[in-house]
């Protein structure tokens, strides 16, 4: 099965991506995690990324959609997957459609996990996660149960990303309303646009999700 989760910074797309991973097998491609792979490799590229996610801003639709569609081409992926950060923009949806439709693949759901921007700058700002195994903790609504060590992995180290602070995501929220909002009419004329309460508790997006793929 081949997903989509879209939704804002701070939505809960990577935390249910990664429960979709376990559950069900699928492979999560976090265009998000590709670029800050690149900015810790260095290189120009890695530069040029650096620049524009401390902005806030897009990646070019071109260099997207080839990163992507290189990932997309790997064995791993013909088991489903689920597209986190991608598509951003309509270009990069139907650069998305050409891509599957070349490779025979589908789009089984699109999934918009809906949160009212108030409460996204509170969730991003206050997020980290657990260096070892990347387990998501918060500030304010999920601290680990010993302070310090990471209740998955007994990890002690925990990071936080250069582009999760407040003036960062007002941008990003901003292009996310401007550039990928629109989007979503996309979906629903291609009747795959399904949408869940991303501002319940994450067990029960969970659920709703589930629900959608049953
Ligand atoms: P994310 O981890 O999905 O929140 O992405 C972090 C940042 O990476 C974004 O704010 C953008 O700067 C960049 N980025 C990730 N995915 C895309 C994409 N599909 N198109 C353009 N820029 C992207």
């Amino acid at each position: 099965m081949n997903l989509i989760l879209l939704g804002p910074p701070g939505a809960g797309k990577g935390t249910q991506a990664r429960r979709l991973e376990d559950t069900r097998g699928l492979v999560q491609l976090s265009t998000g995690d590709m670029l800050r792979a690149m900015v810790a490799e260095g290189g120009p590229l890695g530069q040029q990324a650096k620049e524009i996610m401390a902005a806030g801003k897009l990646m070019p639709d071109e260099l997207m959609v080839e990163i992507i569609g290189e990932r997309i081409s790997k064995p791993d992926v013909a088991n489903g997957f689920i597209l986190d950060g991608f598509p951003r923009t309509v270009a990069q949806a139907e650069s998305l459609d050409a891509m599957l439709a070349d490779k025979g693949l589908k789009l089984h759901h699109v999934i918009e996990m809906r949160v009212v921007d108030e409460v996204l700058v509170e969730r991003v700002t206050g997020r980290y996660t657990c260096a070892k195994c990347g387990k998501g903790y918060h500030d304010l609504f999920e601290k680990p149960k010993v302070e310090g060590v990471c209740d998955s992995c007994g990890g002690t180290e925990f990071k936080r990303r250069a582009d999760d602070n407040a003036e960062t995501v007002t941008t990003r929220l901003s292009q996310y309303h401007q550039q990928t909002a629109p989007i979503l009419p996309y979906y629903q004329d291609h009747g795959v646009l399904k949408m869940v309460d991303g501002m319940a508790d994450i067990d029960e997006v969970s659920r709703q999700i589930e629900a959608i793929l049953a």
